[in-house]
Parts: structure tokens; sequence; C-alpha cells
């Protein structure tokens, strides 16, 4: 039996007035499309058990290979000419010094880590202080942990833009997850880009609110209505919060489940997972609006290459 994962993403920020701002200025303008993709390099920070051996079996820290298989289905998950962007690892660290884009770090001196990993709110700054300060404004910092201690059983957390300290803001993953077969990496990015999950506002009992707008044709009021309900996108129908890769009709909309158990910001775990249309919208809008790797961006001067040229430096 597959373990139901989760994420720690939590919308303990005040989200009425996120959205407000997302709301009221939505630009995309300057952002990339097909003619004018942007590259994003990705720090990778591979907190390690004391002792373990980089790329042995089973090892906390985990080789290159394995951070470069997690990249390439990344970016494969990532595909779209609405929100064209292209993850890679830093060639350049926030010195100008030549980097591989991986950082290795003993967690061992962090307090509580040999048993228990990463706990969220608790050693969370320890734990992302380890290494050098790697400025969000020019890397996703990616912090790869033993395992996460939590209520549920989380091999993931981000935050959304602008909602925590530049110091705390990234990805952390569970390092089982970072692999060639795993979208855990692609969810939590959806998250860095200010993706709720596709159930927001339900639970495992109750719909979502805007079940309601699905039901009403094609009109501005129905705009307004699922962009300001649920997961805010208008093409993700509501659903409940579920796990599996369940079949037959969603009962929060009484079509077929297809239409959601695809998606990456699901705890569904159906075979093929993707973002859908309104989705990359949104994260195009989050991105111009909260200036999201604003000084990557204006720059044009990307410290990474195409992934499937990459030249390592060891
Ligand atoms: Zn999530």
């Amino acid at each position: 039996m597959i373990a139901q994962i989760s994420c720690g993403f939590e919308t303990n920020f005040d989200i009425e007035s996120f959205e407000s701002i997302i709301r009221n200025d939505p630009q995309t303008s300057g952002l990339p499309n097909s003619n004018n993709p942007i590259q994003i390099p990705l720090v990778f920070h591979v907190v390690y058990l004391d002792g373990d051996i980089e790329g042995a079996p089973g090892s906390t820290n985990i080789s290159l290979t394995q951070i470069t298989e997690c990249l390439a289905k990344l970016n494969s998950d990532f595909n779209s000419s609405i929100f064209n962007v292209e993850f890679c690892l830093a060639l350049r660290d926030p010195e100008n010094n030549i980097t591989n884009g991986v950082e290795r770090v003993n967690g061992s001196v962090v307090s509580g880590y040999n048993n228990f990993g990463f706990i969220p709110y608790s050693n969370e700054t320890e734990i992302k202080q380890l290494g050098q300060k790697w400025s969000n404004l020019d890397y996703v910092n990616v912090w790869v942990v033993s395992k996460i201690t939590s209520s549920e059983n989380q091999v993931g957390i981000a935050y959304f833009p602008k909602t925590t300290s530049d110091n705390l803001d990234g990805i952390v993953i569970d390092y089982n997850y970072v692999e060639g077969l795993s979208s855990v990496l692609t969810h939590e990015m959806g998250h860095f880009f200010g993706l709720y999950h596709t159930f927001e506002g339900g639970s495992e009992t109750e719909c979502p609110e805007d079940i309601e707008c699905d039901m009403i044709e094609e009109n501005d009021e129905t705009e307004i209505c699922c962009r300001n309900q649920g997961d805010h996108v208008c093409d993700t129908p509501p659903h409940k919060k579920e796990f599996g890769c369940p079949t037959g009709n969603n009962i929060c909309t009484n079509d077929n489940y297809t239409e959601i158990t695809n998606n990456i910001m699901s705890y569904y775990n159906c075979l093929s997972r993707v973002f859908s249309s309104g989705q990359y919208q949104r994260m195009a809008e989050v991105t111009s609006v909260q200036n999201v790797l604003k000084e990557q961006i204006d720059a044009h001067v990307y410290w990474c290459k195409h992934v499937q040229n990459y030249q390592f430096y060891n």
C-alpha cells in the first residue's frame, strides 16, 4: 500500500489581503511566455545526518544525480507557454563564485534533527541558517531534509511569496522524494509561485465553497466567484481533501473525477499529473505582482544553463 503523503503548506497568513493585491493588479507584463522563457536558479541545501556518505544507497546525503533527475522532472512538469519557466542549478553563488548549485551541511548539529529531522516552526530557523545565505531575490532555496516531523505525513513544505521572512522563504523536501519520478518538488514549487491546494476551503468531509459557482453558466458573476473562493482558480473543480486515485463522479461537482484527480496541487496520486491553464495564469500573475525572484528576472543575467547542457563543476 502506498502511504498517504501530504504537504505542510499552511494558509496561516491573511488570505484576503494577499488575494486583494493579486486581484487588483494582475499584471503579467514582462513575464515569461513562449518567446521569453525565464531561467530560475535553484540551490539545494542537502541537510544530511552525521556520517551519511554522499550518494550511498539510502543516504540522506543524496547524490548530484538524484538532484538533476528531480530537476528534469520539475522541468517536464512545468510545461506551458503561459508561464514559461526553466529551472536549473545555480552556476554562481551569492559571492559570484562558481558552484554546482548544491550545498551540503551536517544537520546533526541542530537540536532534534537526528531523531525528528525538520520540525516546522521549531528547528526550522536553525536548519535554514546552517549554510551560507542565498538571497530569495535571486534563487529558489530548496532544503533537502532527512524527514519532516509534523501532524500529518508531510514530505514537502513551501510558503506563498511574501508570507514569511526572507530567511525562511523556500522549499523543504524529504530526501526520499528528490528523484526522477516524484512530483513533490513540482507541487511545492506551485505553492512557491502562489497556488493553493485544489481542495482549499474544503476538508475530508466538506466540499470547498465554490461548488455553487461552478454550477453557474459562464458569465462575469462566475468569473468573480471562482477567482475569489476555493483555490482562486476557475478551471480546477472543487473537491474534498482526498487521497489515492478515485474514479467515478466527484461529489462536489457531479462530474467525472478525471477533471481534477490529475492535478499536481491535489493530494491525488494518479500517474499523470499536470497544472491547469488557470494555475499557470495565476502563477504568472502572482510572480508579477509579488515580485518573485525580481532581481533575477530583471537582470536577465541567468546564472544557469539548460539542464540538458549542464556542465558540472566539482
Ligand atoms: Zn501542498
